[in-house]
């Protein structure tokens, strides 16, 4: 408590953080070939002090790739006054109400609405208040969301727009029987995790002696699913997919992914050129704006299965991709969207139409993150691993003070407090843009190098 009144939000920072990956082809795929992996940061400050290390904080950012940071940390900046002065007991009761109200500025509500820069800005924010109610309860967020009420948690999402189909009643249905057994499940996650799959083999900038390497490792690390990215060269990619399935073997899985590269007509026909090395699902084949095309894709490339959704802006698009039958595996993105709340909606849309959602992770912190919503899923609303997994991306983990953790390719449930959001401060104080320690040097570096050749 302080010392007047009940503790509030005091502060939002915002934190421009950009790595260097694209010096490694990191990250790398047909659409992104330079991708700076990047982290637009927000803290909420309060005067609460709850527990040993100081004042309760909030945490949480959104992914993007470099420059885009720019506008990204603008426009969660445009949301301070939405949040500072909140009273901490209520935002942490009631994630719901500061979505509503973020959601609802009608001003920055222009520039989507529900979508675009502005709605990630308010991912993230919600996504900070979700780990400062989690921390003050004590939990990790998804037993947060586990052990909460099917009444609370149907209150926490916002049924406009999904009504048609998914309604309170509906999933109220599905939370009160996801409670069902829920305790067994809970032990099961503790004891063996929740299945992953790996892109770490498949970057495109990739040789295709590093592809057969690391797609030999992951069988080696107990993984059962690869992707591989696709789509700019159909040669090389019926070479690249030839050379990981002679590594794998036909048991494991492999996932290709063109990350929206092509027209409908080119993705159903470049799929089944691939189709001999028997991929398992395509992931973006196409805009994740287009409903039909994936529908009139899943109908032209079946067996193989269509993947969306790390780029679907909201559930309201989700809604629709079910209701067209568009697709076989729902990718759920943790920093994406409105933040927890409304990924609620979308796993519940998801567990109603009997789609498995697979997540999209990888970026900066989207594996710590998303996780915690798969976790919470299994236990208290889907019910099942089977033929779920949820990507996992070997860097940049260690910026993170809760960072995941793979043991048999499976991702251990994490029982620290919070969402896993938060950055070590060492590793703010490198890579914060553009004045950080690491940009600094380089910055030096390179001036240094220009002066050598002049
Ligand atoms: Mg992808």
């Amino acid at each position: 408590m302080s010392d007047h009144g009940p503790a509030r939000v005091t502060g939002l920072d915002v934190i421009d953080i950009r790595f260097p990956t694209s010096r490694q082809s990191d990250g790398s795929d047909a659409m992104n070939p330079d991708p700076d992996y990047s982290a637009a940061y927000v803290v909420l400050r309060t005067d609460a002090r709850d527990g040993a290390g100081g004042p309760l904080e909030g945490h949480a950012f959104t992914f993007t790739i470099g420059r885009g940071n720019d506008v990204q940390a603008a426009a969660i900046g445009a949301l301070r006054d939405h949040v500072v002065g909140l009273p901490v007991d209520a935002v942490c009761a009631d994630p719901g109400t500061v979505s509503r109200a973020l959601n609802g500025d009608s001003q920055l509500r222009w520039l989507g609405p529900d979508k675009g820069v502005m709605h990630m800005a308010v991912g993230a924010v919600v996504n900070a208040v979700w780990d400062m109610a989690a921390r003050r309860a004590g939990k990790p967020v998804w037993k947060l969301l586990a052990d909460a009420e099917p009444e609370w948690l149907a209150d926490q999402v916002d049924y406009r727009y999904i009504e048609d189909a998914l309604s309170r009643d509906d999933a109220l249905m599905l939370l009160r029987e996801g409670k069902e057994g829920a305790f067994a499940r809970e032990a099961l996650l503790l004891e063996r995790g929740y299945p992953g799959y790996t892109t770490s083999p498949g970057w495109l900038g990739y040789s295709d002696e590093k592809l057969v390497r690391l797609a030999e490792q992951a069988v080696a690390d107990g993984f059962t699913q690869i992707k591989l990215k696709v789509g700019a060269d159909l040669a090389d990619d019926v070479r690249r997919l030839r050379a990981a399935r002679a590594a794998v073997g036909a048991d494991i899985r492999i996932a290709i992914d063109a990350n929206q590269r092509w027209n409908v007509a080119e993705a159903v026909e470049w799929t089944k050129a691939l189709a001999e090395s028997d991929p398992y699902w395509i992931e973006e084949p196409t805009s994740p704006d287009d409903i039909l095309g994936h529908a009139t894709v899943r109908r032209g490339v079946a067996p193989v299965k269509v993947a969306t959704g790390e780029h679907v802006p909201n559930r309201i698009v989700f809604k629709q991709l079910l209701q067209a039958e568009a697709i076989d595996v729902l990718q759920i993105d943790a920093a994406r969207v409105g933040g927890v709340n409304e990924n609620l909606a979308v796993l519940l849309l998801a567990a109603k139409y009997g789609v498995p959602v697979c997540p999209h992770a990888g970026g900066v912190g989207l594996c710590e993150l998303v996780r915690h919503l798969s976790m919470f899923d299994f236990v208290a609303l889907s019910k099942t691993t089977e033929d779920r997994v949820i990507e996992y991306v070997d860097h940049l983990h260690e910026h993170f003070e809760d960072p995941v953790v793979m043991a048999n390719g499976h991702y251990t449930a994490p029982t620290a407090p919070g969402f896993s959001s938060r950055m070590h401060a060492a590793s703010i104080a490198a890579y914060r843009y553009p004045d950080g320690d690491f940009w600094a040097a380089d910055r030096a570096a390179a001036e240094q190098q220009k002066g050598s050749h002049a």
